[in-house]
């Protein structure tokens, strides 16, 4: 029923950004406070059940959905940014795009030694962006426990570039397509 009311509020915006790529808008989700609501309560269930010390938001929209997340399940709110964004240390972990390459960076004193960490994402595509989360999880010492996303896209395979990534960190997915 929770997957019926979500999937309801993602809307699908053919060629965009570019000719082929079928966009997932969460817009109208975010903008009806039932929907949003019950996302983040799935996330916080997940959060709680891994015993998560830590949130991580991934930019940009990671951020809006992670944020309700700390908020109500009491935990420290962390995000992972663009390059050149962040003002203190980082640590920095590049990865392969379709075309290019992207860079991620989060602040080296993000975390507590022993932290557990949540990642949330709006999308699980290619799975590159999630992988390079995970790694400068770890180069700051703490402990990525589980990936969380709104929808996957199945046919891109982010869950096994994941799984070559970082084998033993689970994905969540409430939903697939
Ligand atoms: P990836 O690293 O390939 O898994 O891409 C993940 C990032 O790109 C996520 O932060 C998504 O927000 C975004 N993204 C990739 N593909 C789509 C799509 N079809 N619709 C919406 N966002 C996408």
């Amino acid at each position: 029923m929770i997957a019926d009311l979500l999937a309801s509020r993602i809307r699908d915006v053919p060629d965009y950004p570019k000719p082929g790529i079928v966009f997932k808008d969460i817009t109208p989700l975010l903008a009806d406070p039932k929907a949003f609501r019950a996302m983040t309560a799935e996330f916080v269930r997940l959060a709680r059940d891994i015993g998560a010390t830590k949130v991580v938001g991934l930019e940009a929209r990671g951020f809006i959905l992670a944020a309700p997340v700390a908020v109500e399940a009491e935990i420290g709110f962390i995000p992972v940014r663009k390059a050149g964004k962040l003002p203190g240390a980082v640590y920095a972990v590049s990865y392969e795009l379709e075309y290019g390459e992207a860079t991620i960076e989060v602040h080296q004193d993000s975390f507590e030694p022993g932290d557990r960490v949540l990642v949330v994402d709006d999308v699980l595509a290619t799975g590159g962006t999630a992988a390079a989360a995970v790694e400068a999880i770890r180069a700051c010492g703490a402990e990525p426990a589980a990936v969380a996303v709104l929808l996957e896209l199945t046919f891109l395979s982010g869950r096994a570039r994941l799984a070559q990534a970082a084998p033993d960190v689970p994905v969540n997915t409430l939903l697939t397509v």
